[in-house]
Formats: C-alpha cells, structure tokens, sequence
C-alpha cells in the first residue's frame, strides 16, 4: 500500500532521515517505536506531506505521491490523526466529527447552485454519520459538550472518530496511547482493532507503550538515526541488541 524508498531529510546540515526505506502492506497495523530524536516524527511529517524529503520518494497506492500536498494526498485516503484540524474547542463533539466530512455542502464550489433542499440532505447526511460515529466511539454521552472540556483520552477517541468521517485508507497515529488512562486506553486498541479487521483500514503507529504495540502490532519497525535498524515481529524486534543498544543510548 504505501512504501517509502531511500528517503533522507536534511534539516540545514542536520540528517534527520538518512536512507530509510520502509513498506507497508494492506490492512496491516504497523508499530514504529524508537527512541527520541530516531527520526519517527520526521518520517509520518514525510509521509502526510508536511515535509518534503531531501531525496527519496513515497509511494502510495501505486502512485508516487512524493510532490503532492497534504492535502491532496488526504484526499486520496492518507490521513494523519491531526492532519484533521485539532478539535476545536469552543465547537460540540458532534460539531467536531460534522467539520470533518470531506464534502461540507457550505464549501462546495457548487453549493450556490444547489437547492437549499439538497444542502439540508447532505448536511443531514453527514450529521447521521457523525451520530454512529460516535456511538461507535461511545461518546454519545458527551455529544453536546464543546471538544475542550473532554478527557485525554475522550480527544484520543475523537480523534479516531474524525479519522472515520473521512475516506480513510492509510491512517497514521501519533502516540494514541499518550496520556490516556488504562480503561480509555483499551478501548482506543478495541476500537483500532475493530476498524482494522472489520472495516480494512491500514494503520501506522508511533507508541511509545510497548504493550500496546505488542497487542496490536504486525510487524513493528525500529528506527534509531533516521533509519530502520529492524522490521519483524514484536518479539524478535524487542530482543535484538542492536534495539536494546539503541534504547540504551537514548
Ligand atoms: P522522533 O519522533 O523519533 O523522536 P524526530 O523525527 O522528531 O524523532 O526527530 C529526529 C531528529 O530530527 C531529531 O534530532 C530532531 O531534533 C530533528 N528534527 C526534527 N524536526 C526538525 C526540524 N524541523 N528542524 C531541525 N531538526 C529537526
């Protein structure tokens, strides 16, 4: 589905990607761990397009996708968590999910022309979307409450929830599990889970929570110095020196 090849990223004379080359298949939930500064952050801004690499290129669903903006490469079903604005937090939960269907019937270039009648049904639309959504999350308890007054972990939630108003196919997670209690946090892993063997999606994920990716992910990377030191399951990535030298040095 997507594969980055030979990527490097210079920021001014520092290399913070250095020939990395990874690839991930369908419907896989792929952990990328590594210690701080490995180059994990750079590597997802390279992919969503909010970093261009210095050489390199991203292959995406056959194509290669490496000059296109974010959002172009959003539209194309590449979505990184808060690549959908960060929730707005004057706005409801439900508001929040509304914001980000990708056809607002109020932006449309056509929205002029269309009948008032049409504008109602495909906000309706998106509302009744927004509503399963959200009990598929389960806050609908907390549909009404402006986004800012949540939880951590009701955030982490709403975020997933706004990942499944789009037309997801590659969606990349940054630290899901970051500050999020461990009721919350199971239910985070359920819900990836779900929408991984149910509904297809392919996930990359940034965690720092060795648990959690050890439940969910296959297979899981390590990078250290802005490339991959391995790829494999979570066992044999977890044991290798070359990981616990790495980690050491952090
Ligand atoms: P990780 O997410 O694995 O902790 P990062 O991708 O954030 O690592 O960072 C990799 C290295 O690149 C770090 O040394 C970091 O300081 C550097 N870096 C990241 N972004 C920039 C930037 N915009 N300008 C300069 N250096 C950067």
């Amino acid at each position: 589905m997507l594969s980055c090849e030979k990527l490097t990223k210079f920021f001014g004379p520092f290399q913070a990607m250095n020939d990395c080359s990874i690839s991930v298949g369908a419907n896989s939930i792929t952990g990328l761990i590594g210690p701080n500064g490995a180059g994990k952050t750079t590597l997802f801004n390279l992919i969503a397009g909010a970093h261009r690499p210095t050489s390199g290129k991203i292959v995406f669903l056959g194509e290669d996708i490496s000059d296109l903006a974010p959002n172009q490469r959003f539209a194309r079903g590449l979505v990184r968590t808060f690549q959908i604005p960060h929730e707005f937090h004057h706005l409801t939960v439900l508001e929040n999910l509304m914001m980000v269907a990708p056809h607002q019937p109020g932006e449309r270039f056509l929205s002029n022309w269309l009948s008032p009648m049409t504008t109602r049904r495909a906000e309706r639309q998106t509302r009744d979307k927004a509503r399963d959504v959200l009990e598929f999350i389960e806050l609908t308890h907390i549909a009404s409450q402006p986004a800012g007054l949540i939880s951590g972990g009701q955030k982490k939630l709403l975020e997933l929830g706004r990942t499944m108003m789009t037309d997801a196919k590659l969606v990349l997670l940054d630290e899901p599990a970051a500050g999020v209690n461990r009721t919350l946090l199971r239910k985070i892993e359920q819900k990836i889970e779900y929408l991984h063997d149910k509904l297809g999606y392919t996930f990359i994920l940034i965690e720092h929570d060795m648990e959690m990716i050890e439940r969910l992910c296959q297979p899981v990377i390590c990078m250290a110095e802005g490339k991959v030191l391995i790829e494999g399951d979570f066992r044999t990535v977890r044991s290798d020196p070359q990981v616990l030298e790495a980690y050491l040095g952090e």
